[in-house]
């Protein structure tokens, strides 16, 4: 039998069968070493970190050890991407192309959130009945029908119907607390179920990181044992970590649960337990103690968060975080008083509620009531976890999160998150792949292993690293621009210098600009300036948040010949935009995070905990990773080329900036006046 390594030389080797499968394919050296390199790492238990630059094709490198790896030494590989587009693109398009390319026979299953899958319990519910439907519900239902009985997955993605339709979703959707489990009577048809009996089955699981973390907080019962592990899209890990392994406990959650359960008006009362009172007569007076109880944690789950309400988010935030001399202060205290309240009130409830689940053991509302049950106990847990345990923790933060104004959930979240990452996750492991365009900082892979929790096993030579630069023809094919005579970032008069330079783009009358901000605050006064000029010009103005979700104003810019984008957060790294969707990218700042997010002050205080300065050993560096996957956007294909231009002097200006210049991937540095900047971008349309 050939070993994996010579069968993964020689399949790379073959470069006429395989553009056969997959279009454009080239043989490059740097995909076949990546390959190599994953194979070695599972062959002896051995971690790998890897920047792979965009086009060594990253993606069938993994994917082929993992393949070989686990038909021939049977062990399931798990499958981890940040993006659904990425999971959707390996399960479609290049699991399919190694399925025809190899002899081999495989199951690669997709993992996705339960939330994807149609709940037949539910389903089954309406169907008889037993659950009142608004006109939306009604219309939906006729819409899903035909498919609900034929589907095979249960995976709302078959589902092609307009975004109105799709918002009753939830309404039909598997979900966590609704699930009757064991009691549920239709285990043989539930599809959820069909995916985890796959999953056991299956050589290969491709999942994403949210369910990834969610497994680990779930003690993993969600996917079935593994021991190896490739995190594709590795550069935002700590990020997501830090947000999926956090506690949360929210107002809307919870007053969703207590109100399903029982609420009432002026003119009427409605809720499971009205439904259960309609039923069972006889259970009246213990039915109207849970409601008077349920009234009571409403109104104190009302009071704690107003209560939070006096602590204000800094302008233009929508998190801040509650200092720890600032759980001491009497808005915090009184905050905790109804807290403690509402935890022995919440206890009442679910001691009511399990008593009214013995008297109705072996009937069908039984297991109804059991979800209500667990969905309350969580509750309780997250928050007895949050306000009475991890605010005496220095190794946690606890912070709001804002929505319109008003704080909608209380939060706690890891300082030391490798440190988690390390105890939940890689010491379950043989072997460990990470893998991205952008991991280093001036070519070093430390800050990365540091922050993922890696150092250990970076002490104990387990890790290989592996840099392969992008292919591309960066050095010809782009040039980063730089005009020293923009005012400076924090000078009044930088947002008329953002517009004059946008001006010259769009008098151009050609080509398609991304524009990306830091502050959504920023972004639209910009936009505010420069849309009657967009106007007057015929150049279409697309505004992440103001014209639409990313996805619509992403859609609406790539049917404009000519036209401007402008983003924040995910339109740094998230879109893939190739030929002439896209010749330049305006970066109005170096992308360095608020200190204040929450995410930023737990990493500088893990950064205080090692007695390292913050702003080198985190910002700085998490900055130039960002900085290059926002320039990454430029350039997705061989024949691609533009120009970035940056409106942020600090490059230049401040001894920091050399740590950006060197992590690009532009070498080519070119400097302009404001009125040269029309004649340099018609140079490079
Ligand atoms: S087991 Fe849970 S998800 Fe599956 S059909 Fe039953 S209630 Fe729905």
């Amino acid at each position: 039998m050939k070993s994996i390594t010579s069968e993964i030389d020689s399949f790379f080797n073959n470069e006429s069968q395989i553009s056969q499968v997959i279009d454009n394919y080239h043989f490059r050296e740097e995909q076949l070493d990546l390959a190599n390199q994953v194979a070695h790492c599972f062959i002896n238990d051995e971690y790998l970190v890897a920047e792979a630059g965009t086009g060594i094709g990253k993606t069938l490198a993994y994917l082929l050890p993992a393949v070989l790896w686990s038909v021939k030494e049977g062990h399931r590989v798990v499958i981890s991407t940040r993006t659904k587009a990425l999971q959707q693109q390996i399960i479609e398009k290049d699991i399919p192309a190694l399925q025809k390319l190899l002899a081999y026979k495989f199951l690669a299953v997709e993992a996705k959130g339960r939330e994807n899958y149609l709940c037949w319990n539910k389903y089954m519910s309406i169907m008889g009945g037993r659950k009142a439907l608004s006109e939306e519900e009604q219309e939906f239902i006729a819409a899903i029908m035909v498919w609900a009985e034929k589907t095979k997955s249960g995976d709302r993605k078959e589902l092609s119907l307009p975004g109105s339709l799709m918002k009753q979703w939830p309404f039909v959707a598997a979900d966590r607390h609704s699930c009757r489990k064991d009691l549920c009577r239709y285990q043989d048809k539930c599809f959820r179920l069909h995916l985890i009996r796959q999953m056991e089955k299956a050589h290969l699981i491709i999942t994403n990181h949210a369910l990834l973390l969610s497994d680990l907080m779930a003690e993993n019962n969600i996917l079935p044992e593994y021991k190896y592990l490739i995190i594709d899209e590795a550069h935002s890990f700590d990020r997501e970590s830090f947000d999926k392994l956090s506690c949360r406990f929210s107002y809307d959650d919870t007053l969703m649960a207590l109100e399903s359960l029982y609420s009432h008006s002026a003119r009427y009362e409605k809720g499971y337990l009205q439904l259960i009172k309609g039923r069972y007569p006889e259970w009246t007076a213990l039915i109207f103690e849970t409601g008077l109880l349920i009234d009571k944690s409403i109104a104190l789950t009302q009071k704690i968060f107003s209560q939070l309400n006096r602590f204000s988010p800094g302008e233009g935030e929508y998190a801040r975080v509650i200092k720890s001399t600032e759980l001491d202060e009497p808005e915090f205290l009184t905050t905790l008083e109804y807290y403690r309240d509402w935890q022995s009130n919440h206890n009442l409830i679910i001691k009511q509620l399990n008593k009214l689940k013995e008297e109705l053991s072996g009937k069908d509302e039984e297991g109804e009531l059991a979800s209500y049950v667990r969905l309350l106990y969580e509750l309780s847990e997250q928050a007895f976890l949050i306000m009475e345990e991890d605010i005496n923790l220095t190794d946690r933060i606890i912070w709001l999160e804002y929505s319109h104004g008003q704080v909608s959930t209380i939060c706690s979240s890891l300082v030391k998150i490798g440190d988690t990452l390390q105890e939940k996750l890689y010491q379950q492991l043989d072997s460990l792949i990470m893998v991205s365009a952008t991991l280093t900082v001036e070519e070093q892979f430390d800050y990365f292993i540091n922050k993922i929790g890696l150092t250990e096993a970076m002490q104990d030579s387990r890790i290989n690293t592996c840099l392969k630069p992008s292919p591309f023809a960066y050095d010809d094919n782009a040039c980063l621009c730089l005009i020293p005579e923009i005012s400076s970032t924090d000078s009044y008069k930088f947002n008329n210098d953002i517009c004059e330079i946008l001006t010259n783009i769009i008098l151009t009358g050609q080509g398609k600009s991304l524009v990306l901000f830091t502050s959504r605050k920023q972004m639209q006064q910009v936009a505010q300036l420069i849309r009657p000029l967009c106007q007057q010009y015929a150049c279409p103005l697309f505004v992440q948040y103001e014209d639409g979700e990313s996805g619509t104003v992403l859609n609406g810019f790539i049917e404009a010949s000519h036209a401007l984008l402008m983003g924040v957060d995910t339109f740094w790294e998230g879109i893939d935009l190739k030929g002439n969707l896209l010749n330049c990218i305006v970066m109005v700042k170096l992308p360095f995070r608020p200190p204040s997010e929450p995410f930023s002050y737990a990493s500088d205080l893990f950064c205080q905990l090692k007695r390292q300065n913050g702003f080198k050993h985190f910002l700085l560096p998490d900055a130039a990773v960002r900085f290059k996957q926002g320039i990454g956007r430029l350039i997705r294909g061989e024949a691609d080329r533009g120009l970035v231009v940056l409106l942020d002097n600090r490059i230049i200006n401040m001894p920091y900036g050399k740590v950006f210049i060197n992590s690009s991937p532009i070498k080519n540095l070119v400097t302009v006046n404001k009125g040269e900047l029309q004649e340099l971008y018609l140079s490079w349309l």
